[in-house]
């Protein structure tokens, strides 16, 4: 900074350049981990050109006198390193575009985080706070008499900041979505919105949806037909499928019971999982078809049912999965359950809400997105209902926004293991009670309810590393896609039918083929040849039916990832895991104790 005039004592300056030092490493920790990665190798340059960019601009940006511009992206730098830093303390692994877009659809679910990561956030708001004092801090200094080349960018260092992040962003456009590991979080992130800003604003505009393809025949089969979308059950965890398996209340149903066994949702994460479903989309075209097939609700609607859309989850109109105003005008009645009712209520304040729909005469559809067992899964059920001990901390209770400290996720045998029960506990009291509402005093023989859930959990119970339960982008644990799949009904045409079809169909079912046998169950005729469906359940359905996607939003050319739920052989192992873990563990304690005096 030789030509810089400065009146200001070389010891601030100092002071200055080691905090943004230490902002800037204390935020990149995953920085000397890239670096070993990429290895001594052309592309090191590379590299280390776009981070020696980021220092420079982000230097000429701190000691500049003008505030306006300093305050701006100190906060837009804020938000990038605590989105990053948070991510990497989390996840242990860096904060990719196609994730980065991911976490932007499941903002609606921050609170969620809150309670569970409470260290890893705080961590990541504390070094980002400390580079918003670093850049803010005095001294600044007056720019030299520079040639005219150097005059711009010392006069517009705001402007001055869009150069790393264009550079980035040029570089993700080239990789495919990919390349940005390891650069500094406080570009990364400010990069990936504008990719993710210009593809908004160059796309072209959401072309019009197809109009239902499939000719009613007349008649309907039943009165009422439900889908109960589930949250985050594992269907190898639940007594539908497994010995030891957790409670749902569905057994005692006996023969109004069609299992098709273990099955495989359509993706590993609420929002994608979801939304494939009520579009009906197909595998080999599932992005297309989420933008132009028709809604089940307009099938429902055509067949004379009035749709009915019961949301556990969110409240005050707030939309989720992707669920946009012109879905919801193709809702006749759209119903949250609210912030009257805590996390342990909102499951059976749902039942009850759907067994009024079942008791009309009306001919309805209804969705149902329940409570299920997102984590936390403390505070979803009550305490004096805990079938499985020890659990997780109960510091959370009552409100979803409660402030759980002492949250964490499992990271060793022992939380694993407490997981686990806080887990199944959430799960027997939500299922049981929901379903005990729903099916009070209803005449099944008019009804039919197909019950599901929109992906699985990971427990490492394999012991494998991370802490994520769900949502994993790239190859993910199978257990993320297993999930429950049965009907419920005792309808004499279609009981024996759907019965017969679990039979065949064991192990086989997938979630995408829930709304083509929704459309056959409301009556629609088979599609043609060249219509786009896939197959329905009552049929047979082939062995490699199974995949489920966890990349799912792909661009650039990139190809999407498909995992398998886990072979035959495998499929029911993951409780029996985790129990003996818990005896593993279990073993441990009493030997500690018994060595007490
Ligand atoms: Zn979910």
């Amino acid at each position: 900074m030789g030509g810089w005039v400065s009146r200001a004592p070389a010891a601030w300056i100092a002071v200055k350049l080691v905090l943004i030092g230490a902002y800037l490493l204390g935020t990149n920790r995953l920085l000397v981990e890239r670096v070993a990665h990429i290895g001594l190798q052309p592309g090191l340059v590379v590299f280390a050109a776009v981070w020696l960019l980021c220092i420079v601009t982000m230097l000429v940006l701190a000691f500049h006198a003008r505030t306006p511009a300093r305050v701006v992206w100190s906060a837009i730098f804020f938000l990038g390193s605590t989105f990053t830093l948070a991510h990497a303390l989390i996840v242990s692994r860096h904060l990719g575009f196609i994730e980065f877009e991911q976490l932007l659809g499941l903002i609606g679910f921050a609170h969620n985080l809150k309670g569970f990561h409470d260290a890893q956030i705080l961590q990541a708001v504390a070094w980002s706070a400390l580079g918003v004092i670093a850049i803010n801090l005095p001294p600044w200094l007056a720019p030299p008499d520079s040639p005219s080349l150097l005059r711009w960018p010392q006069r517009n260092p705001g402007l001055l900041q869009l150069l790393p992040v264009v550079a980035i962003g040029a570089i993700l456009y080239l990789r495919g979505g990919e390349g940005s590991n390891g650069f500094p979080g406080q570009y990364t992130t400010a990069a990936f919105a504008g990719v993710l800003g210009a593809e908004k604003v160059l796309a072209p505009a959401a072309p019009q949806r197809e109009d239902i393809a499939l000719a009613h025949l007349g008649q309907r089969p039943f009165r009422h037909i439900v889908l109960v979308m589930d949250e985050s059950v594992r269907g190898d965890y639940v007594d539908l499928n497994v010995e030891d398996g957790v409670e749902t209340g569905l057994r005692p149903l006996g023969s109004a019971l069609a299992n098709f066994g273990i099955a495989a949702s359509t993706a590993n994460c609420s929002a994608t999982s979801n939304a494939s479903v009520r579009y009906g989309v197909t595998r080999d075209s599932y992005l297309k078809d989420l933008q132009l097939n028709p809604s089940f609700w307009r099938y429902a609607g055509r067949a004379g049912y009035r749709t009915v859309y019961i949301d556990a989850q969110r409240h005050d109109g707030k939309l989720q999965n992707f669920m946009d105003p012109r879905e919801v005008a193709e809702i006749d009645e759209f119903v949250q359950v609210g912030t009257a009712f805590g996390p342990d209520a909102k499951d059976i304040e749902a039942g009850r809400l759907l067994n009024r729909v079942l008791l009309r005469d009306r001919p309805s559809f209804t969705y149902v997105n329940k409570m299920g067992c997102h984590f936390p899964y403390e505070g979803k059920y009550p305490t004096a209902n805990t079938l499985y001990s020890p659990t997780m901390s109960r510091a959370f209770v009552s409100k979803e926004t409660d402030d759980g400290t002492g949250y964490r996720q499992a990271e060793n045998a022992e939380q694993r293991w407490r997981q686990v029960n806080s887990y199944r506990n959430c799960l027997a009291w939500n299922t049981r009670g929901f379903f005990r509402e729903a099916l009070a005093n209803v005449d099944l023989s008019d009804t039919l309810i197909v019950y599901t859930a929109d992906h699985g959990q990971n427990f490492h119970e394999d012991g494998s590393p991370g802490e994520q339960t769900h949502c994993t982008i790239g190859q993910a644990s199978p257990g993320e896609g297993r999930i429950p799949l049965a009907t419920i009904t005792r309808n004499a045409e279609y009981l024996p039918l759907l019965r017969e079809a679990a039979r065949r169909n064991q192990d086989r079912g997938s979630a995408f083929n829930v709304y083509p046998t929704l459309l056959t169950l409301m009556g629609y005729g088979p599609p043609g040849s060249g219509d786009n469906f896939e197959a329905d359940l009552l049929g047979a359905l082939p062995q490699d039916n199974t995949r489920f996607l966890s990349t799912y939003f792909v661009r650039f050319g990139r190809e999407p990832v498909w995992n398998s739920i886990g072979r035959d052989t495998q499929l029911r192992d993951g409780l029996q895991q985790a129990l003996a873990e818990e005896r593993r563990t279990a073993k441990v304690d009493a030997s500690a104790a018994s060595g007490a005096p």
